[in-house]
Protein backbone atom coordinates (compact mmCIF):
# COMPACT_ATOMS: atom_id res chain seq x y z
CA UNK A 1 0.00 0.00 0.00
CA UNK A 2 1.43 3.34 -1.16
CA UNK A 3 1.48 6.60 0.45
CA UNK A 4 -1.00 8.32 -2.07
CA UNK A 5 -3.48 5.53 -1.47
CA UNK A 6 -3.03 6.52 2.04
CA UNK A 7 -4.02 9.93 1.59
CA UNK A 8 -6.59 8.98 -0.71
CA UNK A 9 -8.18 6.61 2.35
CA UNK A 10 -8.08 9.42 4.91
CA UNK A 11 -9.68 11.71 2.83
CA UNK A 12 -12.44 9.53 1.89
CA UNK A 13 -12.96 8.49 5.63
CA UNK A 14 -13.65 12.01 6.39
CA UNK A 15 -11.99 13.47 9.65
CA UNK A 16 -13.17 14.92 12.14
CA UNK A 17 -12.46 18.61 12.62
CA UNK A 18 -13.17 20.42 15.77
CA UNK A 19 -12.88 24.05 17.14
CA UNK A 20 -9.33 24.41 17.12
CA UNK A 21 -8.62 22.88 13.74
CA UNK A 22 -11.25 25.47 12.28
CA UNK A 23 -9.60 28.68 13.77
CA UNK A 24 -6.93 27.05 12.46
CA UNK A 25 -7.76 27.08 9.26
CA UNK A 26 -7.19 30.41 8.09
CA UNK A 27 -3.50 30.17 9.60
CA UNK A 28 -2.76 27.19 7.54
CA UNK A 29 0.66 28.50 5.98
CA UNK A 30 1.96 28.20 9.46
CA UNK A 31 5.80 26.53 9.61
CA UNK A 32 6.86 23.75 11.48
CA UNK A 33 3.96 21.53 11.90
CA UNK A 34 5.01 16.85 12.40
CA UNK A 35 2.92 14.34 12.32
CA UNK A 36 2.67 11.63 15.04
CA UNK A 37 1.02 8.23 15.22
CA UNK A 38 -1.05 7.07 18.41
CA UNK A 39 -1.61 3.27 17.97
CA UNK A 40 -3.31 1.70 21.28
CA UNK A 41 -4.44 -2.05 22.11
CA UNK A 42 -2.75 -4.12 19.99
CA UNK A 43 -3.30 -6.80 22.26
CA UNK A 44 -0.45 -9.35 20.66
CA UNK A 45 -1.02 -12.75 19.92
CA UNK A 46 -0.01 -15.98 18.02
CA UNK A 47 -3.77 -16.33 17.68
CA UNK A 48 -6.17 -15.15 15.41
CA UNK A 49 -3.35 -13.67 12.39
CA UNK A 50 -2.51 -10.58 15.29
CA UNK A 51 0.80 -10.54 14.46
CA UNK A 52 0.31 -10.37 10.71
CA UNK A 53 -2.36 -7.37 11.80
CA UNK A 54 -0.13 -5.78 14.12
CA UNK A 55 3.00 -5.83 11.01
CA UNK A 56 0.52 -4.40 8.57
CA UNK A 57 -0.35 -2.20 11.12
CA UNK A 58 2.82 -0.68 11.30
CA UNK A 59 3.74 -1.27 7.56
CA UNK A 60 1.22 2.25 7.28
CA UNK A 61 2.72 3.70 9.72
CA UNK A 62 6.29 3.66 8.08
CA UNK A 63 4.55 4.48 5.03
CA UNK A 64 3.60 8.00 6.21
CA UNK A 65 6.74 8.67 7.81
CA UNK A 66 5.85 10.01 11.23
CA UNK A 67 8.16 11.61 13.25
CA UNK A 68 7.86 9.26 15.73
CA UNK A 69 5.17 6.93 17.29
CA UNK A 70 3.44 6.61 20.59
CA UNK A 71 1.96 3.01 21.73
CA UNK A 72 -0.79 3.49 24.30
CA UNK A 73 -0.88 0.46 25.67
CA UNK A 74 -2.17 -3.03 26.16
CA UNK A 75 0.85 -4.29 23.21
CA UNK A 76 0.50 -7.90 24.52
CA UNK A 77 -3.15 -9.85 24.86
CA UNK A 78 -2.84 -10.38 28.52
CA UNK A 79 -0.39 -10.82 31.53
CA UNK A 80 -2.83 -10.07 34.39
CA UNK A 81 -4.35 -13.80 34.05
CA UNK A 82 -2.24 -15.88 32.34
CA UNK A 83 0.94 -18.16 33.30
CA UNK A 84 4.52 -16.84 32.88
CA UNK A 85 5.10 -19.00 29.82
CA UNK A 86 2.11 -17.60 27.68
CA UNK A 87 2.95 -13.91 28.90
CA UNK A 88 6.80 -14.80 27.69
CA UNK A 89 5.18 -15.85 24.35
CA UNK A 90 3.15 -13.17 23.82
CA UNK A 91 6.01 -10.54 24.67
CA UNK A 92 8.27 -12.02 22.34
CA UNK A 93 5.44 -12.08 19.81
CA UNK A 94 5.16 -8.78 20.44
CA UNK A 95 9.08 -7.86 20.15
CA UNK A 96 9.27 -9.50 16.49
CA UNK A 97 6.28 -7.34 15.51
CA UNK A 98 7.84 -4.22 16.82
CA UNK A 99 11.28 -4.85 15.17
CA UNK A 100 9.13 -3.71 11.79
CA UNK A 101 8.70 -0.29 12.83
CA UNK A 102 11.16 2.37 10.96
CA UNK A 103 10.24 5.44 13.41
CA UNK A 104 11.05 6.05 17.15
CA UNK A 105 8.59 4.51 19.82
CA UNK A 106 7.39 5.63 23.08
CA UNK A 107 4.92 3.44 25.09
CA UNK A 108 2.41 3.50 27.31
CA UNK A 109 1.92 1.01 30.15
CA UNK A 110 -1.67 -0.45 29.81
CA UNK A 111 -3.34 -3.15 32.16
CA UNK A 112 -2.87 -6.14 30.21
CA UNK A 113 1.20 -5.11 30.03
CA UNK A 114 1.19 -6.32 33.74
CA UNK A 115 1.90 -9.70 35.05
CA UNK A 116 0.04 -11.68 37.68
CA UNK A 117 -1.90 -8.31 39.16
CA UNK A 118 -5.41 -10.22 39.47
CA UNK A 119 -6.90 -12.62 41.51
CA UNK A 120 -7.06 -14.86 39.12
CA UNK A 121 -3.10 -14.37 38.78
CA UNK A 122 -1.08 -18.12 37.46
CA UNK A 123 1.99 -16.36 37.53
CA UNK A 124 4.27 -15.79 40.89
CA UNK A 125 6.09 -13.03 42.12
CA UNK A 126 9.03 -14.23 41.89
CA UNK A 127 9.10 -14.42 38.05
CA UNK A 128 10.52 -11.50 35.54
CA UNK A 129 6.89 -11.03 34.37
CA UNK A 130 5.39 -10.06 36.60
CA UNK A 131 4.13 -6.82 37.65
CA UNK A 132 5.63 -3.96 35.86
CA UNK A 133 9.09 -4.93 35.39
CA UNK A 134 9.14 -6.62 32.43
CA UNK A 135 8.09 -3.33 30.58
CA UNK A 136 9.94 -1.49 32.28
CA UNK A 137 12.99 -2.68 31.49
CA UNK A 138 12.16 -3.14 27.71
CA UNK A 139 9.41 -0.27 26.62
CA UNK A 140 9.87 1.76 29.13
CA UNK A 141 13.83 2.89 29.02
CA UNK A 142 13.58 2.24 32.99
CA UNK A 143 10.54 3.76 34.01
CA UNK A 144 6.85 3.22 33.56
CA UNK A 145 6.03 7.38 33.42
CA UNK A 146 8.44 10.26 31.49
CA UNK A 147 8.62 12.64 29.05
CA UNK A 148 10.02 14.61 26.08
CA UNK A 149 10.09 17.72 23.64
CA UNK A 150 9.70 17.49 20.50
CA UNK A 151 9.53 20.39 17.80
CA UNK A 152 8.75 23.03 20.57
CA UNK A 153 5.61 20.35 21.98
CA UNK A 154 6.08 18.99 25.33
CA UNK A 155 4.97 14.90 25.45
CA UNK A 156 4.18 13.23 28.67
CA UNK A 157 3.58 9.48 28.95
CA UNK A 158 1.99 8.49 31.96
CA UNK A 159 1.21 5.22 34.30
CA UNK A 160 -2.51 5.35 34.50
CA UNK A 161 -2.70 1.80 36.16
CA UNK A 162 -2.63 1.13 39.95
CA UNK A 163 -3.36 -1.60 42.23
CA UNK A 164 -6.84 -1.34 44.92
CA UNK A 165 -6.48 -1.23 48.18
CA UNK A 166 -7.03 -4.33 49.35
CA UNK A 167 -6.95 -6.65 46.56
CA UNK A 168 -3.89 -7.59 43.62
CA UNK A 169 -6.91 -6.26 41.07
CA UNK A 170 -5.90 -2.90 39.24
CA UNK A 171 -7.60 0.12 38.76
CA UNK A 172 -7.15 3.20 36.87
CA UNK A 173 -5.23 5.30 39.07
CA UNK A 174 -1.90 8.36 39.01
CA UNK A 175 -0.18 7.46 42.22
CA UNK A 176 1.07 10.24 44.57
CA UNK A 177 4.96 9.98 43.81
CA UNK A 178 3.81 10.19 40.03
CA UNK A 179 1.62 13.13 41.12
CA UNK A 180 4.71 14.88 42.40
CA UNK A 181 6.75 14.17 39.47
CA UNK A 182 4.00 15.33 37.19
CA UNK A 183 4.04 18.94 39.02
CA UNK A 184 7.51 19.35 38.73
CA UNK A 185 7.27 18.08 34.53
CA UNK A 186 4.70 20.52 33.90
CA UNK A 187 6.38 23.33 35.57
CA UNK A 188 9.59 22.84 33.52
CA UNK A 189 7.76 22.64 30.88
CA UNK A 190 6.26 26.23 30.84
CA UNK A 191 2.65 27.76 30.99
CA UNK A 192 3.25 28.17 27.03
CA UNK A 193 4.64 25.04 25.29
CA UNK A 194 2.19 22.87 24.27
CA UNK A 195 1.82 19.31 26.06
CA UNK A 196 0.34 16.35 25.03
CA UNK A 197 -0.39 13.44 27.61
CA UNK A 198 -0.69 9.81 26.73
CA UNK A 199 -2.31 7.44 28.96
CA UNK A 200 -3.84 4.04 29.02
CA UNK A 201 -6.69 4.32 31.20
CA UNK A 202 -8.64 7.14 29.96
CA UNK A 203 -9.15 10.53 32.32
CA UNK A 204 -12.48 10.57 30.47
CA UNK A 205 -14.61 8.38 28.97
CA UNK A 206 -18.63 8.10 27.95
CA UNK A 207 -18.04 4.34 26.90
CA UNK A 208 -20.03 2.97 29.64
CA UNK A 209 -22.74 5.64 29.83
CA UNK A 210 -22.98 3.93 25.75
CA UNK A 211 -22.56 0.60 26.28
CA UNK A 212 -24.89 -0.50 29.37
CA UNK A 213 -27.20 1.05 31.65
CA UNK A 214 -25.08 3.34 34.19
CA UNK A 215 -27.31 2.70 36.85
CA UNK A 216 -26.97 -1.48 36.69
CA UNK A 217 -23.00 -1.53 35.73
CA UNK A 218 -21.39 1.77 36.85
CA UNK A 219 -18.04 2.52 35.89
CA UNK A 220 -16.69 0.90 38.80
CA UNK A 221 -12.66 1.29 39.16
CA UNK A 222 -11.02 -0.33 35.54
CA UNK A 223 -12.73 1.72 33.42
CA UNK A 224 -11.06 5.86 34.59
CA UNK A 225 -8.45 7.11 36.16
CA UNK A 226 -10.63 7.71 39.55
CA UNK A 227 -8.52 10.17 40.80
CA UNK A 228 -8.12 12.01 37.91
CA UNK A 229 -9.99 15.14 39.74
CA UNK A 230 -6.72 15.96 41.80
CA UNK A 231 -4.61 16.81 38.94
CA UNK A 232 -7.41 18.03 36.74
CA UNK A 233 -6.89 21.33 38.09
CA UNK A 234 -3.03 21.27 37.98
CA UNK A 235 -3.86 20.13 34.05
CA UNK A 236 -5.98 23.88 33.40
CA UNK A 237 -2.95 25.44 34.49
CA UNK A 238 -0.87 24.55 31.34
CA UNK A 239 -0.82 24.50 27.75
CA UNK A 240 -2.56 20.99 27.93
CA UNK A 241 -3.48 20.65 24.09
CA UNK A 242 -4.44 17.16 23.79
CA UNK A 243 -5.13 13.92 25.94
CA UNK A 244 -4.92 10.71 24.11
CA UNK A 245 -6.08 7.30 25.67
CA UNK A 246 -6.65 4.00 24.77
CA UNK A 247 -8.23 1.16 27.08
CA UNK A 248 -11.81 1.44 26.31
CA UNK A 249 -11.28 0.48 22.27
CA UNK A 250 -13.81 3.09 21.28
CA UNK A 251 -12.93 6.24 19.25
CA UNK A 252 -14.23 9.21 21.03
CA UNK A 253 -13.33 12.73 21.61
CA UNK A 254 -14.44 14.70 24.53
CA UNK A 255 -13.74 18.20 25.16
CA UNK A 256 -14.52 19.09 29.12
CA UNK A 257 -13.29 20.83 31.63
CA UNK A 258 -11.09 22.89 29.40
CA UNK A 259 -9.67 19.80 28.02
CA UNK A 260 -9.47 17.51 24.90
CA UNK A 261 -9.69 14.19 25.42
CA UNK A 262 -9.38 11.57 22.19
CA UNK A 263 -9.03 7.29 22.62
CA UNK A 264 -7.93 6.48 19.67
CA UNK A 265 -10.01 3.08 19.01
CA UNK A 266 -7.95 -0.21 19.08
CA UNK A 267 -5.51 -1.69 16.47
CA UNK A 268 -7.02 -5.16 17.56
CA UNK A 269 -10.19 -4.19 16.87
CA UNK A 270 -12.49 -6.49 19.41
CA UNK A 271 -9.21 -8.31 20.16
CA UNK A 272 -8.96 -9.17 17.10
CA UNK A 273 -12.32 -10.43 16.82
CA UNK A 274 -13.97 -8.36 14.29
CA UNK A 275 -14.94 -4.39 14.49
CA UNK A 276 -15.76 -2.18 17.77
CA UNK A 277 -19.11 -1.07 17.50
CA UNK A 278 -18.88 -0.34 14.10
CA UNK A 279 -15.65 0.81 13.92
CA UNK A 280 -12.66 -0.57 11.93
CA UNK A 281 -9.24 -1.73 13.20
CA UNK A 282 -7.47 1.70 13.02
CA UNK A 283 -4.65 4.18 14.33
CA UNK A 284 -4.79 7.87 14.65
CA UNK A 285 -2.39 10.41 13.14
CA UNK A 286 -2.00 13.56 14.65
CA UNK A 287 -0.59 16.26 12.96
CA UNK A 288 0.70 19.24 15.66
CA UNK A 289 1.30 23.11 14.38
CA UNK A 290 3.85 25.40 14.85
CA UNK A 291 0.89 28.14 16.38
CA UNK A 292 -0.07 25.37 19.23
CA UNK A 293 -3.02 23.72 17.44
CA UNK A 294 -3.12 19.93 16.08
CA UNK A 295 -5.61 17.78 13.86
CA UNK A 296 -6.27 14.18 13.50
CA UNK A 297 -7.69 11.57 11.38
CA UNK A 298 -8.11 7.69 12.14
CA UNK A 299 -6.33 5.32 9.71
CA UNK A 300 -8.25 1.86 9.34
CA UNK A 301 -5.78 -0.87 8.92
CA UNK A 302 -7.70 -2.58 6.15
CA UNK A 303 -7.90 -6.02 8.31
CA UNK A 304 -10.14 -9.05 7.70
CA UNK A 305 -11.27 -11.13 10.71
CA UNK A 306 -9.58 -15.01 10.61
CA UNK A 307 -10.57 -17.46 12.97
ZN1 LIG B 1 -7.08 -3.12 25.51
Amino acid sequence: MNRRHLLQGALATAPIIGASQMARASDSAGGDSFSFVHFTDPHIQPERGAMDGMKQCLHMVNELEPDFAINGGDLIMDALHVSEERAKLEWDCAAECLAELKVPAYHVIGNHDIGGWSTRAQMDESSPYFGKAYFREHYGDGRTYRSFDHKGWHFIILDTIGQLPDSPDYRGWIDAEQTEWLKADLAAAGRDTPVVIATHVPFQTTLHQLTSDPTLAPVGPHGTVNNFHTIWKLLQSYNVQLILSGHGHIRERLDVGGLTHIQSGAVCGLWWKGDVHGEDEAFNVITCHADGSFDYRFESIGWKVRA
